[in-house]
């Protein structure tokens, strides 16, 4: 059954058989789960990470970043949990998510990633330019390196040496 709302569970540990419309968050193993709210069965691991989930409780409701995409599952759900309330995001084509996923590896990476913007209908996948910068190769051939031996050899025969 497809939910609309996410309630939430603080748990040691994630249960056998998971309820639908259940956010378990396990924070002594830094990682959430809960059923897929499109209602397919699947579990949807979120770890809690710098780099890859966090949450907010207000005390009431759990609100969760960046948005959940299962890319992985047949459903290719998408959505974003804000107070408790699963908000529909669009599905990707295949081109979105090899650019979310790359964006995932910028992350872990440590490359510099805007910020994910928290209003949920900007869930498009920043595109991450990786290039490193310009550098300007020194062609072989300028560096000139006799300069120094013939100079070493006029400050042979100058008797400097
Ligand atoms: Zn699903």
């Amino acid at each position: 059954m497809k939910v609309s709302r996410l309630k939430h569970r603080f748990v040691e540990a994630f249960p056998e058989k998971m309820e639908e419309g259940m956010l378990y968050v396990a924070l002594e193993y830094d990682t959430m789960s809960h059923m897929c709210a499109c209602g397919c069965g699947n579990e949807v691991v979120t770890p809690l990470s710098p780099k890859d989930w966090k949450f907010s409780y207000d005390g009431k409701t759990v609100s969760v970043d960046p948005s959940v995409g299962s890319w992985s599952l047949a459903c290719q759900s998408h959505y974003v949990i804000r107070n408790g309330n699963i908000l529909w995001a669009d599905k990707w084509d295949e081109k979105r998510i090899k650019a979310g996923r790359e964006r995932d590896l910028a992350v872990k990476r440590g490359s510099a990633v805007p910020p994910t913007s928290a209003v949920p209908a900007d869930t498009k996948p920043v595109t991450q330019r990786t290039e490193p910068p310009a550098v300007k190769r020194v062609d072989a051939k300028s560096a000139k390196p006799t300069s120094s031996f013939w100079s070493a050899v006029l400050a042979f025969f100058m008797g400097r040496k």
